[in-house]
């Protein structure tokens, strides 16, 4: 891996900024985080402005740079966020999250395992426009669909993002629950709820969180991980093991 004198993406002063870092021979990209106050929508912004201003390998489909005109990755397994649903939400006009879920969202419930994706068909995701190869929903797209770039990375860009879209999926599984009662059961499409009574998902830093500015980098992220991400250049164990991590999300 070489990040030595890497241009980065970023204006002076940015909260977040990339850089791009070469490995096995292919061109990807490392996070560094330079203030505590540094948001999620600091780190979409400043990955969305990469994928523009970088010379990124794009693995899956080496013939692009842009994810223009590629929808392999709108045909897989699609993580949402509380965030995402409430922008999605937003975007789409509906106000009641198991109506949203039943229309737009897949519910399996296994035992005390919950989880939530986008739906999808045998074309690919609910908001995949298949003729046109393109989101429908292309500006209020998840978190997982706005920093996936089939690149090389390092690890510590790649537990970023893991730990952003985990902890939000969690908080969505919470926000699920919360909004049954007596009368309203959740809405699922795979398992049933009985092996969920009295589960109680404790609150996330995503909790009360409406938009992406006001997820804290700092709040969401294990105080290791923290700490690498405001280091100046990747730790050792980067050092390690780059240029082994490009995979599907
Ligand atoms: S990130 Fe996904 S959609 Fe974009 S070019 Fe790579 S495989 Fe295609
Ligand atoms: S939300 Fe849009 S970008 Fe994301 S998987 Fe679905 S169609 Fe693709």
């Amino acid at each position: 891996m070489d990040t030595k004198g890497a241009d980065t993406t970023g204006s002076e002063g940015a909260r977040v900024t990339v850089r791009p870092m070469r490995a096995g021979g292919e061109n990807g990209y490392d996070i560094v985080v330079n203030s505590q106050w540094a948001t999620a929508g600091d780190y979409i912004e400043a990955l969305n402005q990469a994928v523009l201003e970088l010379p990124l390998d794009r693995g899956r489909d080496r013939g692009l740079r842009s994810c223009r005109g590629c929808d392999l990755c709108c045909r897989e397994r699609l993580p949402i966020t509380s965030v995402d649903v409430r922008i999605l939400m937003d975007a789409t006009g509906e106000r009641d999250l198991y109506r949203f879920l039943g229309r737009y969202a897949q519910v399996v419930v296994n035992g005390r395992t919950v989880d939530i994706t986008m739906a999808r068909d045998a074309e690919g995701c609910a908001f995949l426009d298949p003729r046109m190869r393109q989101c429908r929903e292309y500006d209020s797209r998840p978190l997982a669909c706005q920093t996936f770039i089939c690149c090389p990375l390092t690890r510590r860009a790649e537990s970023l993002r893991d730990i952003l879209i985990n902890t939000g999926e969690d908080e969505l599984v919470r926000w699920w629950l919360s909004e049954a009662d007596g009368e309203r059961r959740p809405v699922i499409h795979e398992g049933s709820l009985a092996g969920l009574s009295g589960m109680d998902v404790p609150a996330t830093p995503y909790s009360g969180r409406e938009g992406y500015h006001q997820v804290l980098l700092k709040e969401v992220c294990p105080a290791e991980l923290w700490n690498e991400l405001r280091a100046e250049r990747p730790g050792e164990r980067d050092r390690r093991k780059a240029g082994s991590r490009r995979r599907g999300r």
